[in-house]
C-alpha cells in the first residue's frame, strides 16, 4: 500500500446547538472565565467535541489514563450554558424504574446500574475535592420523591418495596415531616433516598473546565464558541474544522449528545426532547424564615411527568427552582415563545406549593435538550475507526453522561472496564417512524402523560 494518505470526503455537521432562555444556574454565578476561540492549525492526540458532562469527564479520564497526551476540547457555545449547565442537578444513583419482578437476573441488572451510577457520583465527588470546588457544586443531600395524590402514593409504595428487596436505604416521610423539611404543605408524603448527589450544574461544569486547564503544564486546552462544523478522515487521523481552525487529532470523542445525529450518526434513531425550568429571585432572610424548612433539598415527582422542585443555597443566594413540561422537537431547537408559555406553568406550580412566598418572583426561565432512544439504549461505541460516540443518556443524564465520557475513553484506550462492558452490551438505538408521525405520536403521548400527572405538575 504505502504512499498517499487515505482521504475521505469532508462531511458537514448539519446543525449546531442552540440553547434558549438564560439558565439561572449559570447567571447567578456571575461572569464566567473565557476560554479562547480555536484559531489556525492545531494538532492534538485527542479531540473531545462537547463541553458537557460526557466531554469534560472524557477529558478528565484522558488526563488520568494518558497523562502526557495533548487533549483539545471544543465547545460550540460557552461552558455552563449548554444542557449540562441548565439541568436540575439531580445526580441520581437509583434507576427511575426498578425491575422489581423478583428474578435474580433483573435484580442483578438493577444492582449493576446502581453501582455504575455511584461510580459516576464518586467521580464527580473526587473531581470536586481535587479541583477544590465550592461545596454546593457537588453535595450528597439525598432527594425526596414527593407525593401529591393517591397515584403517587401507590408509586412510592411500590418503589419502596423494590428498594427493600435490593437492601437499599430509604425513609418514608409523613405530610408533617415533608413540611418540616421543605416548608411547603403541598405534599401528602415522601420517600427520602439518601444516595442522590445534588450538583449546582453550571458551577460543576465551570469548575471541571477550570480544573482541567488550571495547571500551567496541563495538556488539556478548551476552546469555546468553537463549533465543529465539518470532519474528515486523513490517513490515520481525523481533521475537524471550526469557523476559524483546523484541528488534526488521532482520535475523537464525540460527546455532543443528540447532536450525534447532526454529525451523520444514528440518524432517525435519536429522540430529541426538551424540558423547561425557572428559578426564583434570591430569598431574603425574612422570606426564608417565612418559608421554614431546610436551606437545601430536592424533590423529584412520584409521577415522572410532574414537577421537579429544588431549594438551593450557595453563590447567588437561596433560591427555588421548578422544572416541568416536556416537548418532542426533532428540529433540536425551541424558540423563546415556548419559554414564555411554560414559565406560566412554572409560576402556577410555584404559587401552588409556596403560597407563603407570594412576594417572590421567577427571575430566570429556560429550556434544554435531552436525548432518548426508543429502546432506551445509549448511542455509544467506536462508530468509525478512532471516532468514539459518548451520546444519548435516556434519563439520569448527569450520571449517565459522566459514565459515557469515562467509558468512551476507556474503550478508546482499550481499558476493559465494567462501564465499557455495560455500555457495549446494548442493541443499537432502533429506527423511529418518519418525523411528522414521530412528532405527532410523541407529542400526544407526552400531553396525555402530563394530563395524567395532573396535580403533580
Ligand atoms: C431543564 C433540564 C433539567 C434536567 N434535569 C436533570 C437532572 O436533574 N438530572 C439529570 O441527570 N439530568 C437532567 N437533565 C438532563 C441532562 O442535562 C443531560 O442529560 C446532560 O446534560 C447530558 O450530558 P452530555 O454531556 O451528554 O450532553 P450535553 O450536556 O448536551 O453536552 C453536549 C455539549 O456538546 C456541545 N455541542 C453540540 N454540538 C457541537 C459541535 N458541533 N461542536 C462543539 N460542541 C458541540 C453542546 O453545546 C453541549 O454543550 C435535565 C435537562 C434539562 C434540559
Amino acid at each position: 500500500m504505502g504512499g498517499r494518505p487515505e482521504l475521505t470526503l469532508k462531511r458537514q455537521i448539519t446543525r449546531l446547538p442552540r440553547d434558549t432562555g438564560v439558565t439561572g444556574w449559570n447567571a447567578i454565578l456571575g461572569t464566567a472565565p473565557h476560554y479562547p476561540e480555536a484559531e489556525g492549525a492545531i494538532s492534538a492526540d485527542w479531540l473531545v467535541i462537547g463541553g458537557g458532562f460526557a466531554g469534560l469527564s472524557a477529558a478528565k479520564r484522558l488526563l488520568e489514563l494518558r497523562g502526557g497526551d495533548r487533549v483539545v476540547l471544543l465547545e460550540a457555545g460557552r461552558i455552563g450554558e449548554g444542557p449540562a449547565g441548565r439541568n436540575s442537578g439531580f445526580m441520581i444513583d437509583l434507576p427511575h424504574e426498578l425491575s422489581g419482578d423478583g428474578y435474580a437476573g433483573s435484580t442483578d441488572g438493577d444492582r449493576l446500574q446502581i453501582s455504575l451510577n455511584r461510580h459516576a457520583q464518586g467521580f464527580a465527588k473526587s473531581c470536586a475535592v481535587e479541583y477544590e470546588m465550592p461545596t454546593e457544586a457537588v453535595s450528597q443531600i439525598g432527594r425526596i420523591n414527593g407525593v401529591v395524590n393517591a397515584r403517587g402514593e401507590a408509586h412510592n409504595d411500590a418503589y419502596a418495596a423494590q428498594l427493600a428487596s435490593l437492601d437499599e436505604d430509604y425513609t418514608k416521610l409523613s405530610a408533617a415531616e415533608m413540611t418540616e423539611m421543605t416548608g411547603t404543605d403541598a405534599y401528602r408524603s415522601g420517600l427520602f433516598m439518601p444516595g442522590a448527589v445534588m450538583l449546582q450544574p453550571a458551577l460543576y461544569v465551570r469548575e471541571m473546565a477550570a480544573g482541567l486547564t488550571g495547571r500551567e503544564t496541563s495538556p488539556v486546552s478548551i476552546f469555546e464558541a468553537s463549533p465543529a462544523t465539518a470532519f474528515s478522515r486523513q490517513g490515520d487521523s481525523w481533521q475537524v474544522t471550526t469557523p476559524k481552525a483546523t484541528i488534526t487529532a488521532g482520535k475523537i470523542i464525540m460527546a455532543v449528545n443528540g447532536h450525534a445525529e447532526s454529525f451523520g450518526f444514528f440518524q432517525q434513531r435519536l429522540m430529541h426532547v426538551f424540558t423547561y425550568a425557572s428559578m426564583t429571585t434570591a430569598l431574603s432572610g425574612e422570606q426564608q424564615v417565612r418559608l421554614g424548612g431546610l436551606p437545601a433539598w430536592g424533590i423529584t415527582p412520584a409521577d415522572p411527568m410532574g414537577s421537579t422542585v429544588r431549594r438551593h443555597a450557595g453563590i447567588g443566594g437561596n433560591r427555588i427552582i421548578i422544572r416541568n413540561r416536556w416537548t418532542f422537537d426533532p428540529s433540536m431547537e425551541v424558540d423563546g415563545s415556548r419559554i414564555t408559555r411554560f414559565r406560566r406553568d412554572h409560576d402556577r406550580a410555584f404559587r401552588r406549593r409556596f403560597p407563603m412566598l407570594a412576594d417572590v418572583d421567577l427571575e430566570y426561565s429556560w429550556g434544554g435538550r435531552l436525548c432518548l432512544s426508543r429502546n432506551s439504549v445509549p448511542a455509544f461505541g467506536e462508530v468509525e475507526p478512532g471516532l468514539f460516540s459518548a451520546c444519548c443518556q435516556n434519563g439520569l443524564g448527569t450520571a449517565k453522561g459522566t459514565l459515557a465520557g469515562i467509558g468512551a475513553v476507556e474503550l478508546a484506550t482499550r481499558s476493559n472496564s465494567p462501564i465499557v462492558q455495560d455500555l457495549l452490551s446494548y442493541d443499537r438505538p432502533v429506527k423511529l417512524p418518519p418525523n411528522p408521525i414521530a412528532k405527532l405520536g410523541a407529542t400526544l403521548v407526552l400531553r396525555w402523560r402530563e394530563w395524567r400527572a395532573g396535580a403533580e405538575i
